[in-house]
This record gives structure tokens, sequence and C-alpha cells, in this order.
């Protein structure tokens, strides 16, 4: 191996290294951060090894690549809000997977088109797992955001027969990949399998609804990472390898966190149309929604020995979480208890929750897990419930019949009172009615989370 294979192999090392405590870092909040920085890191150093390779023929287009990524990199981050990083990790996934797919179509055509060279099982197998996975997420990650962002219907999109016409086209790329494997020069059949490949994407997460899109887009990023591992075996890259089975296999990893969670299997996120109209079996509503106003909860509240704030997605689209922190430190002033209690997938994404309330400065200390809080809350004074829904629908716990049955949650109806705060009568993501909201112990402070956090600050400061 000479002096500049060594460098390459030695930064590559490094970038692995790298990914591996970012990795780490991401697991916890306090270290997020740092985390983030280290795999960025771990990325620029595998890029600059990489750029030693002798078999880059032409830097100038290598420049256009890295200045067109670098300005769509930098356009995503300063334009999309927060309240977007969904859509915008599923256009980072379609990227990242487009690059496998090219990278696996330009390899079978410069040895099997061009070249007229036969490819070995090992190689066709790595290189067809590459773009049957790479381009079917090419196009589910795009229909993910188009979902997400509104541009398509984010309901449920199906018709009678779709899983078996979806997995028969499946089964057909896959039978076309294995046939490659012994006969890799077929190359009518490998475009063809690239073409079905592009349509199943499209056509296995249209029947999504867009609210499991999360676990969609952590599943994409799965087979993201699996088909850039692959790319790593049929180019000879160890980078690839390693940071590819991390990406693989953590994005499975989160997948079935996020399913457990709710309570789901994955099948049932891919196969089960959930959020369509069909799918909702209302609860047995008793008793009226009773509203109430800022001034009389602020007293409530100021005058209370332990509050508990549970925020969720309607706190993340108000961008309510500085307002928050405020009535928590006006409370604490007052020498109320104020925790802050997260359910796992409370809002769109995971640690949603975590990080808007970081960025408020909200003490890591005062979070409180979903485990943790829920024998604390029958000794509760006050339960604040911050624009989330379904986080807190007894239903899930007492009705075996409801879609979200044995799904856990933060048992505010436990607590002495429970206020919500949402804009109207506004369903989650799941479409059901919360007869939370029906209890005689709940009052309903309509407005957005915002505005209300504000005036309660203010009638708080005031009492
Ligand atoms: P949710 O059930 O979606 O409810 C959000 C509520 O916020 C709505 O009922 C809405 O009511 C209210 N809201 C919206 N905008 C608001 C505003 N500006 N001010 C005040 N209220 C506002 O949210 P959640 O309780 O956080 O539950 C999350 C759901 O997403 C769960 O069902 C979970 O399974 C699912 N999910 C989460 C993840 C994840 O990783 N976090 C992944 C996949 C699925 P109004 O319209 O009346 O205001």
């Amino acid at each position: 191996m000479d002096l500049k294979k060594y460098l390459i192999e030695i930064t590559y090392l490094l970038a692995s290294i790298l990914f591996v405590f970012g990795l780490k870092g991401l697991s916890h909040p306090k270290t997020a951060r740092r985390g983030m920085n280290l795999a960025a890191l771990g990325m620029l150093v595998a890029i600059v090894g990489t750029l030693f390779h002798n078999d880059i023929i032409n830097y100038e287009l290598i420049m256009i690549g890295l200045v067109i990524g670098g300005l769509i990199g930098a356009a995503m981050s300063i334009w999309m809000p927060m309240t977007a990083m969904p859509q915008r990790t599923a256009l980072s996934h379609a990227f990242g997977a487009l690059a496998a797919s090219l990278v696996g179509i330009s390899e079978y055509y410069r040895h099997v088109v061009d070249s007229h060279e036969t490819m070995e099982a090992y190689k066709m197998t790595a290189l067809g797992f590459e773009v049957l996975f790479g381009s079917l997420t090419v196009t589910g990650s795009l229909i993910a955001f188009a979902k997400l962002q509104e541009l398509v219907r984010g309901t449920p999109i199906t018709y009678k027969g779709q899983n078996i016409v979806n997995l028969s086209l499946f089964a057909l790329a896959a039978i076309i990949f294995i046939y490659l494997i012994f006969v890799p020069t077929a190359t009518p059949l490998f475009y063809l399998m690239v073409v079905l490949s592009f349509v199943f994407g499209v056509l296995l997460v249209m029947p999504i609804g867009s609210a499991d899109m999360p676990v969609v887009m952590s599943l994409m990023n799965s087979y993201a990472g699996l088909a850039s591992a692959a790319t790593g075996f049929a180019i000879g890259n160890n980078v690839l390898i390693i940071a590819g089975t991390l990406d693989g296999f953590s994005g499975f990893i989160l997948s079935i966190l996020m399913c457990k969670a709710m309570n789901r299997s994955i099948t049932n996120v891919l196969f089960g149309a959930f959020g369509s109209p069909s799918t909702e079996t209302g609860a047995a509503l008793d008793g009226v929604m009773r509203e109430v106003v800022a001034d009389d909860v602020a007293v409530r509240l100021a005058y209370a020995r332990q509050v508990v704030f549970v925020p969720g997605y309607g706190m993340a689209t108000a961008q309510a979480q500085h307002a928050v922190r405020e009535l928590g430190d006006a409370l604490e002033l007052r020498g109320v208890i104020v925790k802050y209690a997260i359910h796992p997938v409370a809002g769109r994404m995971p640690g949603h929750m975590n990080v808007l309330l970081a960025e408020a400065n909200v003490p890591y200390s005062s979070l409180y897990e979903m485990d943790q809080i829920n024998p604390e809350l029958p000794a509760t004074d006050v339960a604040v419930v911050i624009g989330a829904n379904d986080v807190v629908n007894p239903d899930a716990r007492d009705n075996p019949k409801s879609p979200i049955a044995g799904m856990p949650i933060i048992e505010v109806d436990r607590a002495q009172s429970v206020i919500v705060l949402k804009r109207g009568k506004g369903k989650g993501f799941s479409g059901l009615e919360n007869p939370l909201f029906y209890k005689s112990n709940t009052g309903m402070l309509y407005g957005d989370a915002k505005s209300s956090l504000s005036k309660l600050v203010q009638a708080v400061q005031h009492s």
C-alpha cells in the first residue's frame, strides 16, 4: 500500500471514530450539540480523505458538486424553520439515497455496459442492494417531504388491494435483483429494477398518513444507510461501510423505539393506513368542555404547590417554548414546584420537545420522562397541557377499542386539575376525540399557546 492509500485509510478511521462519538453524543440533550459537531467534522475528514484518491480524474466536477451541495445545505439550514425539521430530514435522506443509487448505477455502467466486464456475484449483490434500496428511498423520502409540506394530501391515499400491488411490485424488483446476481449482463433488467424501485418508493409512502412520516423517515434513513454500506462493499470503501452500517442500524432502532412509544408495530405503520377517516372509532364522550379564562388559571397556578407542564405539537407550532419557560420562572419565583413532563413521541419527531425546551434554556433537571412523572401526577395541583392532545388521551389507557389503545400516555387526568391550552376543538394527529377535555377537573384555555402563555405570565406576576 503506498503512502497516499495509508493516509486515506487513516482519515477514514478517524472519520469513523468521530461518527461513533457523534452518535454517542446524540443520546443525551446535554451532549447532542457536541455530537452533531463531531459527526459533521467526521464527514469533513472523510471528504478530504477521499479527495486524495487516485481514481479521481476530474476535480472541477467535484468542486461544482461541493458548491451546489454546500449551497443547498446552507439554504435548508437558514430558511427551513425548526418546525419544518421533519421535512428537512426527508430531503436530506432523498439526497443521500440519490447519491448511493447514482454511484451504484454508474459503477454498473462503468463495468458491465462500458467495459463489458462480468461482475463477481458478491459485487453484484452489494451493487443491486444499493440501487434497489437507494432508489426506493429517494422517491419515498420525496413523497414524505411532499406530504409533510402539504404539497400532497397528508391523509393516507389508499385503494383496495393496494398492499398486494405494492408487495408484488417489490417482489418483482427483488426477483430481478436475484437474477442479476447470476446474470449481471442482463442490462435491460438492471434498468427495469431501477425503475421499479423508484415507483415502489412512491407507492410505499403514499398510503401512509403524514403524521407517521417520522417513523417512515427513520426507516428510510435506515435503508439509505444500508444502501451506503452496500456502496462501500461495491466500491471497496471502508468509511462508507462503517458510516452506512451505523446509519442503517441507528435508523432502525429509532423506528422501533417510536413504534413502541405509540404501541404500534412497524407493519401497522407501513401498511395500516393509520389516520384515514375510516379508522376513527370515537370515544364515548361524557360531559362538556368547560372554558376558563387566563386570570382564573393564573390564580390557580400561583397558589399551587406543584405544577406540571406537558408540552406537545401545538407548543412547537406556536413556538411557545420561551413563553413556557417564562411562566415556569414566574411560578418558581413564587415558590411553586415546576416540572416539565416529556412524552417520547410528543410533537412530530423524536426529542422534539427536548430540543425546543433546551432552546429556551429550561434546565434538564426539570425535565421528567413519562415513567418518572406519572406516579407524581395524583399529587400535582395543576397539570398544564400545552398544545398536546394524543399523548394525554386517557382513551389510550381506558378504551381497548381505541386505535391508540395501549399507547402509553402522560396521565394528566389523574392530577387534581388540568388546564388545556389549545386554539379550539382541533384533533391531534390520530384524528381522535379526547375525553380528557370533557372531564370535570379539566378547563380549556382557548387561543394560540404562545399568546395564552404570555397572558398567564402577566396575570401570575400581578396576582
Ligand atoms: P397532537 O396529538 O398532534 O395534538 C396537537 C394539538 O395541538 C392539537 O390538538 C391542536 O389543537 C393543538 N395546537 C396546534 N397548534 C396550536 C397552537 N398554535 N396553539 C395551541 N395549540 C395548538 O400532539 P401530541 O400530543 O404532541 O402528540 C403527538 C402525536 O404525533 C402522537 O399521536 C404521536 O404518536 C405522533 N407522532 C409523533 C412522532 C414523534 O416522533 N414525536 C412520530 C410519529 C408520530 P387545536 O387545533 O385545537 O389548536
